[in-house]
This record gives structure tokens, sequence and C-alpha cells, in this order.
């Protein structure tokens, strides 16, 4: 990576410029970034947001969701953003906060929890696979994380989960759809033993959650949401395969005494409480966004993005199967796919790739490629020539 030049800090100008000028300096130094039309963004789990959730957002830019008592109608558009992601969920009743995402909704998870627990239960179950963000979580609630190894199909191994419960269990954490390889958990087998110990059960499916109801019936698998009696909370964002703007998250709760744990009273606003979540003042034009962005794609909407998804998906694994020196770490179950190689260390792959401009998402054993809405066929076709033509020229030069 080049080293960025050292320039002089900016000052605020004394007289403020034409919005011609801004606007031509932004778009010079901005239009270098990596932009999801051009299908470079290969390795993330954002993508373009919905041109008409787009909209919508610039239009209630204005509005707080952090004095409930200035914008109730704003609150209540909430509450139905969070009632049709709950329905999607399987409890249309649940309650929750649309967040900014994946990281707060796991976070205010895991504060719930523990706020709910007497203060001995300290410690967290869950998957090594699990996202950063519980790290954060762990480090600012003071919990403790029991990083639990996976089985051999990269899902967290439940009989370990069971021998790593004791009295000072707080929760247990199951993931639909990881970060590193879009892997379900067993959500029934965690379910049942949550239940059997009275634990907290939280399911991150920030990723997975905008997925996994819309696959076709032969490729779904075993339940992970509030159909299983013994989930307590799911994490899922709107800004990932959802459609919504950036920020965008989700927490949703079976019980609703659960938020009122985490709700802080204050008598000066105007509506006299604050909401549930993180911050104080709270775009409310994200809740928005997502209410619009659900009304407008509906079932219908959703099942046809991630089954374009799934057969480029399909299709990018039918692929590398066929490219010597280049294997899968598993058969994807959703539209991430891991990419190892035997032969070539897998940082250098990386790198060789990026240099061709694909930014591709590194992990200690493998790259990871999610194939998110905005790739298009011509993006596969093109990264598999340059993945043929990079292994080509390695196995040649090693001959
Ligand atoms: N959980 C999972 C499974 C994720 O993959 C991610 C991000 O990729 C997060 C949580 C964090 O989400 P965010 O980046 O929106 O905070």
């Amino acid at each position: 990576m080049k080293n960025t030049p050292i320039s002089k800090p900016k000052t605020l100008p004394k007289k403020g410029l034409s919005r011609q000028k801004i606007i031509k300096q932004l778009s010079k130094r901005l239009g270098k970034d990596f932009t999801y039309d051009s299908g470079r963004i290969v390795g993330s789990m954002c993508t373009n947001p919905n041109r008409f959730a787009r909209f919508v957002y610039a239009k209630y830019l204005e509005k707080n969701l952090g004095d409930l008592g200035l914008f109730p109608n704003t609150a209540q558009i909430e509450k139905e953003a969070i009632q049709m992601l709950g329905s999607l969920l399987a409890l249309p009743q649940a309650a929750g906060n649309i967040v900014s995402g994946g990281t707060e909704a796991n976070i205010l998870a895991l504060w719930a929890a523990r706020n709910s627990a007497i203060p001995e239960k300290d410690e967290i179950v869950l998957p090594e696979t699990a996202h950063f963000c519980f790290d954060k979580a762990a480090d600012l609630l003071r919990l403790k994380l029991i990083k639990i190894r996976l089985n051999g199909n990269f899902q967290v191994d439940c009989k370990e989960v069971k021998n790593a419960i004791n009295q000072r269990t707080l929760a247990i954490v199951g993931i639909a759809g990881t970060t590193d390889l879009g892997v379900v958990d067993p959500i029934p087998e965690l379910a049942e033993i949550a239940l059997a110990n009275n634990l907290h059960l939280h399911i991150d499916a920030a990723f997975g959650g905008f997925v996994l109801p819309f696959l076709k019936n032969n490729c779904r698998m075993p339940n992970f949401d509030f159909r299983l009696p013994g989930v307590s909370s799911i994490t899922i964002d709107p800004h990932k395969m959802g459609l919504a703007p950036i920020p965008a998250g989700a927490i949703l709760f079976r019980n609703a005494e659960l938020l009122k744990k985490i709700q802080t009273n204050v008598g000066y606003l105007a509506g006299g409480e604050s909401p549930q979540t993180m911050l104080g003042t709270k775009p409310g034009a994200s809740a928005i966004a997502v209410w619009s962005v659900l009304k407008y794609m509906g079932t219908k909407g959703y099942k046809k993005v991630v089954r374009g998804c799934m057969a480029l998906t399909q299709r990018f694994v039918e692929e590398i199967e066929t490219i010597p020196g280049i294997n899968l770490v598993t058969k994807p179950a959703i539209n991430v796919i891991g990419i190892r190689s035997d032969l070539l260390n897998i940082f250098e792959l990386a790198n060789l790739l990026r240099r061709k401009g694909w930014a591709v998402a590194l992990f200690p054993n493998h790259i990871r490629i999610v194939i998110m809405p905005h790739i298009r066929p011509i993006h596969i076709t093109l990264m598999i020539r340059d993945l043929k033509s990079i292994m080509r020229k390695y196995l040649k030069k090693g001959r």
C-alpha cells in the first residue's frame, strides 16, 4: 500500500466556499474510492442501497429518534419496521430498535442480558467465529468471552458449548451466517441448551437474517429464528442484504421487558424517555428508510435479490472448482464464499488480486468473496479470468 502523504492539518475556512467548488473537490477526491457499481467490491457485506430508500433517507434527515416526544410518528414508523422484521423472524410482536448496525445490536443484546441477570453471571459462551464486535461488547460491559471451537463443518461445537456452561454463564451466542464463511451454527441445538440451562440465547443474524428466509425451499436450513422457543434476541442488519442505506441495524427481543433493562429515563426530553440504544440523538431517517425499503421490496422482492445472488454464487463456485491450485474452504450455504490455496500463500494471492483491482476480504487462512446484489455476471467472468491467470503464471513459475 502507498504511504499517505503528510499534509498540513486543515483549518475551518474563514469564508465559506461555493457549493460548486465543494462538489468539485468532493468528486475529485471521493471518485477515487471503490464503488459498488464497478463490481470490484467483492469482499464486503454492504452494497448499493436501494434507490427509493436513499430518496426517503435524504427526505427525512432532520428526524431525531433520540427525542421521542418530538417525533412520535417517526417512533411509530420505527416500531412498525421492527414488527416487519419480527414477522420475517417469526415474531411480529417482537420488541426492539433500529440501530446503527450489527455491532450496536449485538452490544445491546448482551447489555440487556447482563442487566437482567445477577451480577455474578458474566460469561458469554460463543463460537470462535463470532464477529469482533463481541470483543468490544465484552470490554465495554466487563464480560468474559468463552470462545468455543468449531466442528468439522465450521459450526460451533455444541458439545463444547454444553461443557463450557457453568454458574457464571450469562448467555450463549449463535451465528446465522458467520462473517468469515457464511456458516449457520446448529441453532436448534443451541436453543435446546439455552432452554435447559435457563440462559439467554442471542442469535447474530446480522448477515444471514436477510438471506436465510428467502432461500429456495430445497436450500433451506434448520430454523434459526424466534420459532425456536430458546431464542431470546436476534440481530439483523438492514444495511447488509436488506438494501437499506448505512447505517441500519436492528435488535429484536422476544420479551419487551428486556428492553426496559437498558432504558434511561430523561425528564428534560419532550417525551420524557430516551430510546433503549447506545445513542442519544439517533437518525430517524435510518428507521424511516428501513420501513420504506421493507414495504417497497416485500418478500417477493427480497426473494428475487437473494436468489439472484445465490445463482451467481453457484456459478462462481463451479468456476473455482476448475482452477488448479485453488479450493473452496467449504461448500457455501449462502452467498459468502471462502477460497484457499495449498500452493500459494493466501496473503500473496489476496495481494495479487488486489493489484488487479479486486477488493477482496482477507482472513488468516482464506479469502472471502461475498456475492452481493451489486455483483453482475460480467464481474464473475472477469474475476475468474484474473484468478486463472494468476494461478497459471504461478504454476508455470513453480515448474
Ligand atoms: N455480525 C456479523 C455476523 C457480521 O458479519 C458483522 C459485520 O460484518 C457484524 C455483526 C457487525 O456489523 P456492523 O459492521 O454493521 O456493525
